[in-house]
């Protein structure tokens, strides 16, 4: 069976409601990165933060998977599939995928402010401030903010190299250190981009371009794939 990595980002989800960052000017749905998605941001003013991603985290449950999430579930009837995604939605595990790394965490999710291995699952939409871990520090939403380590690095460039196919979804590759990610891969069966403003990279003359929004290549693009011999 072939190993299939699906590298998403932000763009995925944009058919399903959810704005992504570059498409607004750099601005997520109205605010700078740097006064909610640091850790700096978090020291200086974490109800702001916190309210920040409580209306993150309404705006993701009120969302549902389109047919592009739907389609890479359904990659998994013939191929190993991986979902690598710098989400942190849970549109791909609510359409079905069974493997998926979060590379910057998930908003349905807290962790202890102390000790980052304590997550819990947030009930409903609210986080609120004052809630704490069972060692008694505040929670936090579960994601890894602009210049916080990224955990799950190590395990998803594990994924790229033993990928013989990777199609890379909906991100604008300039949110380091995701966006290295595919230069990992040295699979044999195909690298697809599929963006609407994709564009080709130097590096990899063997990269196949989609300027498509992803519900209107995904779909086919799988169909395709589970109807080879
Ligand atoms: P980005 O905002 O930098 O880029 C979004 C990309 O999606 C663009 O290249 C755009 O052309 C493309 N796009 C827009 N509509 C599309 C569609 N219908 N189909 C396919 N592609 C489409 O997003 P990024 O590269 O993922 O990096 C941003 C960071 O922002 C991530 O680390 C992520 O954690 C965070 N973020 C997450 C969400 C989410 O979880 N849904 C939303 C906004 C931002």
């Amino acid at each position: 069976m072939k190993n299939v990595v699906v590298f998403t980002g932000a763009g995925i989800s944009a058919e399903s409601g959810l704005k992504t960052f570059r498409d607004s000017d750099g601005l997520w749905e109205n605010y700078r990165i740097e006064d909610v998605a640091t850790p700096e941001a978090w020291n200086s003013n974490p109800a702001l933060v916190q309210d920040f991603y409580n209306m993150r985290r309404k705006q993701v449950l009120a969302a549902q998977p389109n047919s592009a999430h739907l389609a890479i579930a359904q990659l998994e009837k013939k191929f190993n599939v991986t979902v690598i995604t710098q989400n942190v939605d849970d549109l791909h595990e609510r359409a079905g995928s069974s493997s998926i790394i979060h590379l910057h965490g998930v908003i349905t999710k807290a962790r202890s402010t102390l000790d980052p291995s304590l997550i819990y699952d947030i009930e409903g939409w609210q986080l609120p401030m004052g809630a704490t871990c069972e060692k008694g520090s505040q929670l936090r939403p579960c994601i890894v903010w602009f210049g916080e380590p990224v955990p799950k690095m190590e395990e998803a460039i594990e994924k790229i190299h033993q990928a013989d196919r990777l199609v890379i979804i909906g991100t604008s590759l300039q949110v380091y250190p995701a966006a290295s990610l595919l230069y990992y891969f040295t699979g044999n069966a195909g690298l697809y981009y599929i963006d609407p403003k994709a564009e080709p990279k130097g590096q990899l003359p063997n990269l196949t371009i989609i300027n498509q929004k992803a519900t209107e290549a995904i779909p086919g693009l799988v169909n395709s794939w589970l109807n080879e011999n």
